[in-house]
């Protein structure tokens, strides 16, 4: 990426990353602020500006690290070196606010969140397992930053702990030659080329996607799939179908064995609604009235019996393809 513009927290200069990335963009205009969470500029900005808006990058250090308690592949979320993304997902779950969360910021202060983190897993009695890519797409990052492999190295020289992240980029190469001990968990989200194409604007293309996934259980990293989010439009029957397919014949034989899936359903909200209207006029419609309902705070999800159609579906579909007991869990 080569960002625009560059705002920045004038403490970024006190930690050797941000050094790095004053180096590494000398030639961009960097302008400073008080806050990465609350910058006036961009906050009054409109929503049809938000594609502009995604070329920024935005630099700080990051004060909250609280850690959120998670049962799925993880025993906990954890905020870790950026948030937001370049990427322009309609559905992105990171969006609250287009003008205030969704662009890229990196925060420099690493070697404390990583301390943190080596102190949780050392004091756990059982080997807890965190997810540090629930706020942004750490591949993605790790372009910028090199992050990634800095972090799992890291981590690696103490004894205890795993780590996960999810990701809709291909960009792995980094990462294939890290002696990771089979303590990282990598987990690629598919969907649909349709809807990559029509709802995931600046993400990768699903072809990359299954290369970067046989490429990692190559390399040996346990690799999961995330089918996310399944969004239910016309057709998604044969949308799907036509994905499940792709994933079994471009699937590597070692990915099939080792593999397991999660299914994400779709949660859309009214702010999405609204900004995607402004901001991409023409794009395709997530939300459908007849499929779902309000679940709060302008919140919209697929109605019970709609979702269970949709389980329904995909287990046959992976047990025919897969086997059975791929499937980790359906949210
Ligand atoms: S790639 Fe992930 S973080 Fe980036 S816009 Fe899409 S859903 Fe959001």
């Amino acid at each position: 990426m080569r960002p625009d513009k560059i705002y920045y927290e004038p403490e970024v200069f006190n930690y050797a990353l941000g050094k790095q990335l004053k180096e590494q963009f000398k030639d961009i205009r960097w302008n400073p602020i008080d806050n990465h969470n609350n910058i006036e500029e961009l906050r009054k900005k409109e929503n049809s500006e938000f594609a502009n808006m995604k070329q920024l990058l935005i630099i700080g250090v990051r004060k909250t690290h609280k850690y959120q308690e998670n049962h799925k592949v993880s025993d906990y979320l954890v905020p870790y070196t950026s948030s937001g993304c370049t990427a322009m997902c309609l559905y992105c779950y990171l969006v609250c606010n287009y003008n205030k969360c969704s662009y890229l910021r990196l925060f420099v202060n690493r070697e404390q969140m990583l301390n943190r983190l080596i102190r949780t897993a050392g004091q756990s009695e059982r080997d807890l397992t965190f997810e540090i890519g629930s706020n942004s797409d750490l591949v993605l990052e790790n372009t910028i930053t090199g992050n990634l492999p800095w972090t799992v190295e890291n981590f690696l020289k103490s004894k205890k702990g795993k780590l996960t992240f999810p990701t809709k980029f291909s960009m792995v190469e980094p990462l294939l030659s890290l002696a990771h001990q089979g303590r990282v968990i990598f987990r690629m989200s598919v969907n649909p080329q349709y809807i990559i194409s029509n709802a995931e604007a600046g993400t990768a293309s699903l072809k990359h996607r299954l290369e970067a996934i046989n490429k990692m259980a190559e390399a040996e990293y346990k690799t999961g799939i995330v089918i996310a989010p399944v969004i239910m439009i016309k057709d998604w029957k044969a949308l799907y179908t036509e994905l499940l397919d792709q994933l079994e014949d471009g699937l590597s034989r070692k990915m099939k064995k080792q593999m397991f899936i999660e299914i994400i359903f779709m949660t859309y909200s009214f702010i999405h609604r609204r900004i995607n209207e402004e901001a991409f006029p023409g794009a395709i419609e997530l939300y459908d009235a007849e499929r779902m309902k309000g679940r709060g705070l302008g919140k919209y999800s697929y109605r019970p019996e709609i979702r269970e159609e949709g389980e329904a579906w995909f287990r046959g579909e992976i047990e025919r393809r897969f086997g059975k007991n791929k499937i980790l869990y359906f949210s």
